[in-house]
């Protein structure tokens, strides 16, 4: 099956109003570009409202970085899912390793987004499950036990039908922010056990999912991972917080 290209670009806690006027821009121009690659920008959730009054082409959506899995209530500090939709927020990324590590997002928090997300205002959201190994458990040969445990987890509650409202992004923790990279090979063998999977759990309902690797892709090495067959776009750190070089992997994606 031909699915899209997606490169989806992880701020993180960076960025700015003059970086939003700027790579809206950049991408204001890039209309052929667009119509063969779908870009989601995830900037940090006070600048949703600033993109939202950018002007767009269909193919440009904006997400969250990660969201409250609670409707409302007594969550200082968090964001609901409804506020964020509000914003302009169509995809929202969970189970991203930083949030995993250092912000308490367990397996079972990470199952419970997912299932908050899904159940959103019927399904308008999309959900771009983050998984991926430490460079340890890769280095004990246990990467696709562990993707497999967070998979099987985190997709507990998934039906068959929510999976079209599902991306996933493999991105090895070894690889985010430190400038390695997974090669090409790498990546691929794990995106192709991640597709088995879950043509295993939802047969043809899987061939819908967007596979993303994240870790460190820069403008360099976008081409030689993006050509694999199970890798169907990125999902962009670092590079993403320079429109050049963003621009550049998204034309790597075409
Ligand atoms: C990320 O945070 O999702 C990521 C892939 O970051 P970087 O590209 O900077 O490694």
């Amino acid at each position: 099956m031909q699915r899209q290209p997606l490169v989806i670009a992880n701020w993180k806690m960076n960025g700015s109003r003059l970086l939003t006027s700027q790579l809206a821009a950049a991408l204001r121009e890039q209309a052929a570009l667009l119509n063969d690659v779908a870009v989601v920008v995830c900037p940090p959730a006070v600048l949703l409202p600033n993109w939202q009054q950018e002007v767009f082409y269909d193919a440009v959506h904006l997400g969250a970085q990660d969201a409250n899995e609670h409707a409302a209530g007594a969550h200082t500090g968090e964001h609901s899912l409804q506020l964020l939709s509000e914003a302009g927020a169509d995809y929202v990324l969970v189970g991203h390793s930083e949030r995993r590590q250092y912000y308490g997002d367990s397996s079972a928090r990470v199952q419970a987004k997912v299932d908050a997300v899904l159940a959103h205002a019927g399904q308008k959201l999309k959900v771009v499950l983050c998984v991926g190994e430490q460079e340890h458990e890769r280095d004990n040969g246990e990467t696709v036990k562990v993707i497999e445990g967070q998979l099987a987890t985190a997709l507990a509650n998934v039906s068959a039908a929510q999976l079209a409202h599902v991306v996933i992004a493999y991105e090895p923790v070894w690889a985010i922010g430190t400038g390695k990279t997974a090669s090409p090979q790498q990546a691929q063998e794990v995106h192709a056990f991640i597709r088995n999977w879950l043509q295993q759990q939802y047969a043809a309902a899987a061939e819908t999912v967007p596979l993303l690797y994240g870790g460190s892709v820069k403008a360099d090495s976008a081409p030689a991972l993006f050509a694999e067959t199970d890798i169907d776009g990125g999902l962009i750190g670092g590079a993403s917080l320079e429109p050049d070089a963003f621009l550049a992997i998204c034309r790597a994606a075409q």
